[in-house]
């Protein structure tokens, strides 16, 4: 049993309760009990662990809808190209790496999402058997998939779109063989598909997902209209746009969470508001890209737009267990410092930490009432072999992929 006191809890429950002068009671992997604090430290004076949260802030976990940790081996490159890594020439991209190496930069993505405050991220790259692992040993809750794609991204950077229907199968394989470990939903990781994109898959592979998703019932995940190349690519290939391809192929529902949606028509939104799609705000693509999603027309909609906890857990139907702090639910949660000077003053906890929050600030994280990163270290993991093994296989994959670029500065450790 762990007990939080002292601090301040937001709760993001219905009423938006704050609790103050209060503490939480964690019993194995459930918030059991939150109230006044003389009332609950005289309750259980016997619990295994009080942790002291006076000047900090107790928030549910946050959510990330879309990441994929172990493209963290393009990152302070990929930034500047202009496009999604995915589709950029002279960038190491996933089939380059082998299932030990993805693991490594799946710790890397893991450890950096934690470290700033997520308790569940939805992965979705190639390997994704390796990235569920480094997932388990982090202890970050996952949902996974496998990138599938029958499009050969190694002739995207030139604009070449070859169909390898093999690839796709292969892909689609994987992304099954999940279903096998992690379908049972019971651990910290589950399980759902990736298709990639509408440009980079099929009609008959997207459908073929479909299809599998009438009897798995899970979240598929996707990019959609990300990026005018994929419209005119879409536009050419098969005279529609990119949702209404989704749409023909029986994707477009409720289970379907779309990342970017920055160039949604205007049939594409009405199809979103009536269809229940969830669509995952990427403010960062954006900024690099230079193009805003229409995220508040969609809102006014009545579109889920993901970015936070709370809408964050209903994009994966798991609203009822994550995503606030009450009694019975999973005890997924951050503490976060006030008490720095950047948070100072601090009149409104929100409002800090929506405009003024760091990386940085987020001090200890708990997942499934397991405490796995304490004081700003995470546990899971030996940070300093992490980093160790993602300078190595960056400086030799990078040479590969771009024996022009320089890469004095992995060398330099
Ligand atoms: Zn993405």
């Amino acid at each position: 049993m762990l007990i939080l006191y002292d601090g301040i809890f937001i709760s993001m429950d219905q009423e938006e309760h704050v609790y103050h002068n209060s503490a939480l009671v964690i019993d194995k992997n459930r918030i059991v009990e939150i109230g006044d604090k003389d009332t609950i430290l005289t309750k259980y004076p016997s619990c295994d662990e009080k942790i002291d949260c006076h000047g900090k802030a107790v928030f549910p976990g946050f959510i990330n809808a879309h990441i994929h940790t172990a493209q963290t081996i393009v990152r302070g490159v990929a930034e500047d190209l202009g496009r999604a890594p995915s589709y950029t020439k002279l960038v190491p991209q996933g089939d380059d790496l082998t299932d030990e190496e993805s693991y490594v930069f799946s710790l890397l993505g893991a450890a950096g999402a934690m470290r700033f405050g997520s308790t569940f991220i939805s992965d979705n790259y190639a390997h994704s058997s390796a990235a569920a692992k480094a997932f388990e040993q982090i202890g970050i809750r996952a949902m996974v998939s496998e990138r599938v794609h029958d499009v050969d991204f190694h002739g995207l950077g030139e604009g070449t779109y070859t169909v390898i229907p093999r690839l796709g199968e292969e892909l689609l394989e994987k992304n099954l063989a999940l279903f096998e470990t992690y379908g049972g939903g019971e651990g910290l990781v589950t399980c759902c598909f990736g298709p990639h994109a509408p440009d980079t898959c099929s009609p008959e592979l997207l459908k073929k997902i479909a299809e599998l998703n009438e009897t798995y019932r899970v979240p598929v995940t996707t990019h959609l209209a990300q990026s005018k190349m994929e419209l005119q690519r879409v536009k050419e290939a098969h005279g529609c746009s990119p949702a209404e391809l989704l749409n023909a192929c029986g994707l477009f529902d409720e289970h379907l969470l779309a990342a970017h949606c920055v160039y949604l028509d205007e049939t594409g939104k009405a199809m979103a508001a009536r269809d229940g799609v969830h669509i995952v705000h990427i403010p960062e693509g954006n900024v690099k890209a230079g193009s805003i999603a229409p995220i508040r027309e969609l809102q006014e909609r009545g579109v889920n737009v993901v970015i936070g906890t709370d809408n964050g857990a209903k994009a994966f139907h798991r609203e009822a267990e994550l995503g606030s702090i009450e009694p019975g639910k999973l005890a997924d949660l951050v503490i976060i410092n006030l008490d720095s000077l950047h948070m100072t003053p601090c009149t409104n906890v929100l409002g800090n930490l929506i405009h003024l929050g760091q990386g940085s600030d987020v001090e200890t994280v708990i997942v499934n009432g397991t405490i796995t990163m304490r004081d700003g270290t995470i546990l899971g993991i030996d940070e300093e072999e992490v980093k160790k093994d993602a300078r190595r296989i960056a400086y030799y994959k990078w040479q590969d992929a771009n024996p022009f670029l320089d890469k004095t500065y992995t060398y330099l450790f």
